[in-house]
């Protein structure tokens, strides 16, 4: 549509479009796809992208939101033209708001909003004229300058356009435009107490601009024609027209800001930047980089169709993305100690170990400490282990990564028959993982050496809700009520190769065979570090056992 309309000069101006956030909560990865969608359009044909702040509600707003979307959109490495905010066009948009009047394309209605409400018909019933629809263009012009005057308390009057109560588009029913509202803006003070609407700023806006192609929601389809009455009744020649896509829905997810509010202000999650949050700086901190998160809303699509996405499709653009890009280290989650009983006790070796598999075009190594003392996973040994366990078991002998090949030779009990302590024996012409004489193993573990490891937190995410759409909770259920019990669990105690203490906090890992992670920005010290698991890698034994 864009390529046509820039072949055909329709528009007589270079392609401009528009991100329209609200400040009222945090950008997250719905919005990203509007972002990636204006900006790439803009870039895609050498126009420009403005950052504008639909800051038209002076209750829910405020600076520290505006903050937000600007720091989000930078680390995505999104540049926009301009920063501009539609309260700064409320004095263009008054003047607006006088030319209709004067030209008899709107009047001062003095019926509460919920009267104007009752007489707006229904989908198949014409509404009702307003009793007040008729007064004079000098009536209207004196009513409204008194209520941006201030003389009137809030719902005295309303502005609203006059077009047709009978119109088979409800939006168009005489919309209103104006309100009174006597409340502190954040940007404006209390410099108005009339504030638009929606359907008055939102195409001014864009017309004031000079935006070329105003791309929104689904949800403002019907909105569509007074968009394009306002602009052809307030003069604009060549004005912006608006195309609709379908908003993007992830299983597990909500986006909807007041719910997400909710989440933050009754501490159902940490804050904002919590990492179960579907926003931007949740994203951020949980691991996931701007590029995946681009690449998973551009292979979403621009579509018509309401459509949902599945939770996989957005791990996967997660996994993809870091699986070329972070070093794999040796973390072992929940620690089993094995004493190699052959040997020598005092000895450290220093094993080779490469960062990236051949099929990374990244390389790059570190040393692994090695030593009579290890820990495994204890998920790596079963007693009375299956055939398929192609791990560690009595008398199974398995590669340890880097290092050698053991034997498992005996299972320490405890008075309550837990194991605590395995003891095995290795091979020491194994070194490095090669057996010399071709002998094979079926499996290959991580581990850490027990004296030299570092203690680490590790914070294991999952779905923030239990069913795919949280936003359909049985009616008069609230939504809370579908969230997830187990969405954070908390692994004290866990044991880290120490070639992770000099890396700064946000430095991103794939720990070998279990998930990926990125030490917390800002929890994560030297001496008490801390990890957020940002995806998982898939458990091959897991689907046998499920099997
Ligand atoms: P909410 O109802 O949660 O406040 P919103 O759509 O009103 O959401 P805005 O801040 O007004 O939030 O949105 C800014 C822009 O981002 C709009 O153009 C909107 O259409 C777009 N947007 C918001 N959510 C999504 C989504 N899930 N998918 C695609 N675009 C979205
Ligand atoms: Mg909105």
């Amino acid at each position: 549509m864009v390529a046509e309309d820039v072949a055909t000069n329709r528009f007589g101006r270079p392609i401009a479009t528009r991100f329209p956030p609200e400040p009222n909560g945090f950008p997250h990865i719905g919005h990203l796809k509007a972002i990636a969608l204006n900006f790439g359009i803009a870039r895609e044909f050498g126009g420009r992208c403005n950052l504008r702040f639909d800051d038209t509600n002076p209750t829910t707003e405020d600076v520290k939101y505006v903050e937000a979307f600007k720091t989000d959109l930078t680390w995505l490495g999104y540049q926009w033209d301009a920063e501009l905010y539609a309260s700064d066009y409320f004095e263009k948009l008054y003047a607006f708001a006088e030319l209709l009047v004067e030209n008899e394309k709107a009047y001062v209605d003095s019926q509460s909003e919920p009267q104007i409400r009752q007489t707006r018909g229904t989908v198949t019933t014409p509404g009702t004229d307003s009793p007040y629809r008729d007064r004079t263009v000098d009536q209207s012009l004196e009513l409204l300058r008194r209520m941006r005057a201030g003389e009137f308390p809030d719902g005295a009057h309303v502005l609203r356009a006059k077009i047709d109560m009978a119109h088979p588009n409800m939006v168009m029913r005489d919309p209103l435009l104006l309100r009174i509202r006597h409340k502190h803006h954040y940007r404006q003070g209390d410099n108005w107490c009339i504030y638009p609407f929606y359907d008055f700023a939102h195409p001014l806006s864009d017309a004031i601009e000079g935006i070329t192609h105003s791309l929104c929601t689904l949800e403002f389809k019907d909105n569509n024609d007074i968009y394009k009455w306002l602009v052809r009744e307030c003069g604009f020649v060549h004005p912006p027209e608006q195309t609709e896509f379908s908003r993007l829905e992830l299983d597990y997810t909500l986006f909807s800001k007041r719910k997400l509010l909710r989440l933050v202000n009754e501490g159902f999650v940490a804050g904002w930047d919590d990492p179960r949050m579907p926003t931007i700086a949740g994203a951020r901190r949980r691991g996931v980089t701007p590029e995946a998160l681009i690449a998973f809303v551009e292979s979403a699509g621009v579509s018509r169709k309401p459509q949902r996405t599945e939770l996989a499709t957005y791990e996967h653009a997660v996994r993809d993305d870091l699986n070329m890009r972070v070093p794999r280290v040796m973390c072992v989650t929940n620690p089993l100690k094995v004493v190699l009983t052959n040997y020598p006790e005092g000895q450290v070796e220093e094993l080779d170990a490469s960062y990236y598999p051949h099929d990374v075009p990244k390389t790059g190594s570190r040393k692994v400490p090695f030593s009579r003392e290890l820990y495994i996973e204890r998920d790596d040994f079963m007693e009375d282990a299956p055939k398929k366990f192609f791990r560690l078991a009595p008398g199974r002998e398995v590669r340890l990564r880097y290092g050698y090949f053991i034997t498992c030779t005996d299972v320490v009990k405890d008075a309550k028959g837990e194991i605590v302590e395995l003891r095995a024996t290795y091979d020491p012409a194994t070194r490095g993982g090669d057996s010399p004489d071709g002998r094979k193993v079926q499996g290959t573990i991580h581990w850490v050496s027990a004296p030299h490891a570092l203690d680490a937190e590790l914070r294991l995410y999952d779905k923030l809700f239990t069913i795919p759409d949280p936003d359909a909770v049985e009616e008069g259920e609230d939504f809370v009520s579908v969230l997830n019990p187990e969405s954070l669990v908390v692994v004290k105690g866990a044991k880290i190769e120490p070639s992770v203490a000099n890396d700064p906090a946000g430095t991103r890992y794939q720990f070998e065979r279990t998930a990926y992670f990125i030490s917390d920005a800002i929890d994560s010290k030297p001496r008490a570090l801390v990890f957020n698991r940002t995806v998982t890698l898939r458990d091959s034994w897991a689907k046998i056992k499920n099997k």
